[in-house]
């Protein structure tokens, strides 16, 4: 199975009263091969990180249907679709806590074995080796001597170690300079040979490696392709 299909999905948010619909999604339909990087893009406003939040089960479609692994997520336990489906939270500005607080607060039973992992996957091994304290050494506000890109990549180490299925990543490389944006790629080829990576990008320069991009706008599917396929038609 796919990792993600989405059929003919339609989905608006209510807000008021008497309740208005704002409609965002109109018929949206795609698959999410089970490994590999699919990269979304579009504008602001197009549904990209409504689409994470039907995937998460955070709202309901109105019309069609999410399946995750080839299961309705209408059907699946919270808790099961909680473990397969991994966030990056991207709160790498605001870290407190030591390096190892950071990556196992959800996942406080992690093995030492798989904390080393999970550094290595996100290109943190040495790093990580060579702070002050190890693991043990205090983020702090600034100046721990974890760079931005550096922390972003700590946020996904975290994520790993859920061990999800489907990692789901938003406007991932916004604000990297041109070295920390090529480590952050790496680490996402690597990942998506483990799961199935989706990643919301503002351009299509910063995920031209993706196996499959999906252009959204107004809530539609624009077209589907390679990097190589949809510069050329631009
Ligand atoms: P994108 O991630 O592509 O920028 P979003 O999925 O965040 O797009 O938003 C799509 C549309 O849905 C936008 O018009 C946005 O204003 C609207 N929207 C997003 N979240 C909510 C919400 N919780 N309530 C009402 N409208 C929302
Ligand atoms: P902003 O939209 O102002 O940047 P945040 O930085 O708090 O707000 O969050 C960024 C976006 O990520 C928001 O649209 C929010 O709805 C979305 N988001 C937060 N947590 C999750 C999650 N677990 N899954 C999917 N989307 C999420």
């Amino acid at each position: 199975h796919p990792a993600i299909e989405f059929h003919d999905v339609r989905f608006g948010y209510r807000r008021g009263e008497p309740a208005a619909m704002t409609q965002v999604l109109h018929g949206v339909s795609l698959s999410v091969p089970a490994r590999g990087l699919t990269a979304v893009v579009g504008p602001s406003g197009a549904g990209k990180t409504t689409l994470f939040q039907l995937i998460e089960r955070f709202y309901r479609v109105d019309g069609g249907r999410v399946l995750l692994g080839g299961r309705d997520v209408e059907g699946l336990p919270l808790e099961t679709l909680r473990g397969l489906v991994g966030y990056v939270q991207q709160d790498s500005a605001a870290m407190r806590g030591t390096v190892r607080e950071n990556l196992t607060y959800a996942q406080p039973h992690a093995s030492e074995d798989d904390i080393r992992e999970a550094l290595e996957m996100a290109g943190l091994g040495a790093v990580v080796a060579g702070l002050p304290q190890g693991l043990e050494t205090e983020l702090g506000d600034q100046g721990s001597g974890l760079s931005g890109g550096q922390r972003q990549r700590l946020c996904i180490a975290r994520t790993l170690l859920q061990k999800p299925a489907v990692m789901l990543l938003d406007e991932a490389t916004s604000h990297l300079d041109s070295d920390s944006e090529r480590d952050f790629r790496d680490v996402l080829r690597r990942v998506s040979r483990q799961c199935a990576v989706i990643a919301i990008a503002h351009r299509i320069s910063t995920v031209i490696d993706a196996e499959k991009i999906v252009v959204l706008e107004d809530g539609r599917v624009r077209a589907t392709g390679v990097h190589r396929d949809l510069m050329e038609n631009d």
